[in-house]
């Protein structure tokens, strides 16, 4: 594991739910924003069945999580949201969702992209990384390394674009952190934004935030950070 500091000028976030992005990378999102960097986060579904139990109508869910996405979109200081309103299950590592992903890297043309590593599945023996995150996370590894910089690939979504970094959360291989003390706060806040997902124990989930990005930086010695498998494609 290494530090690394990135300065992009333009960064884009592709997750499949509307909290993942805050959750993964909330911290460096609110960092690079701040900065000035035009941050984009691209949500493929529409978080219409982000419950348990069947009181919550999916159409009801669906508007009450993009209101959230909103909010927390505007803490962290993000430039644009787009929104694939793929109904949650239904992401597939599609020609369609490839194409996709293609015209918004070469519409954005982003230096830094940030996503879910795919090839986590099984997390300490209690949970199965989600269907969403894991075909997000192979169509966009897809759609960036290497279709979107190859101009035969979709001439139909635009000029090509070589992205330069790929930073891929949820991992079991991380081999850098990015420093987050900066923001933290502020990623605690964006992750408490979608209060469908994170009921009413503020003060439990701001703890369990804080303690990930506490153990993400500490073989560093930094006090919060974000941990991420990174790809460094070009430059
Ligand atoms: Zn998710």
């Amino acid at each position: 594991m290494r530090s690394l500091t990135l300065h992009p000028r333009i960064a884009m976030a592709v997750y499949a739910h509307p909290d993942d992005a805050d959750v993964a990378a909330g911290g460096v999102m609110a960092q690079w924003a701040a900065e000035g960097c035009d941050v984009h986060l691209v949500v493929v579904c529409d978080g219409s069945k982000g419950a348990h139990g069947s009181q919550t109508k999916p159409e009801r869910l669906r508007d009450v999580r993009r209101a959230e996405l909103e909010l927390a979109a505007d803490l962290l200081g993000v430039r644009e949201v787009h929104g694939l309103e793929v109904p949650d299950g239904d992401v597939t590592n599609s020609d369609q969702l490839r194409s996709t992903l293609v015209g918004l890297i070469r519409r954005v043309r982003p230096d830094v992209v940030l996503g879910p590593d795919p090839t986590a599945t099984f997390f300490g023996g209690v949970y199965v990384n989600h269907r969403d995150h894991r075909e997000t996370g192979w169509a966009l590894l897809d759609a960036a390394a290497p279709a979107s910089a190859m101009a035969l690939y979709y001439p139909e979504q635009g000029e090509a674009h070589q992205v330069s970094w790929l930073l891929l959360s949820g991992t079991h291989e991380p081999d850098v952190a990015i420093d987050v003390a900066s923001t933290i706060d502020v990623k605690v806040k964006a992750v408490l934004a979608h209060h469908s997902q994170t009921g009413d124990d503020a003060e439990g989930v701001s703890d369990v935030v804080r303690g990930r990005a506490s153990q993400a930086g500490r073989s560093l010695g930094l006090s919060f950070a974000e941990a991420f498998r990174s790809v460094e494609l070009a430059g």
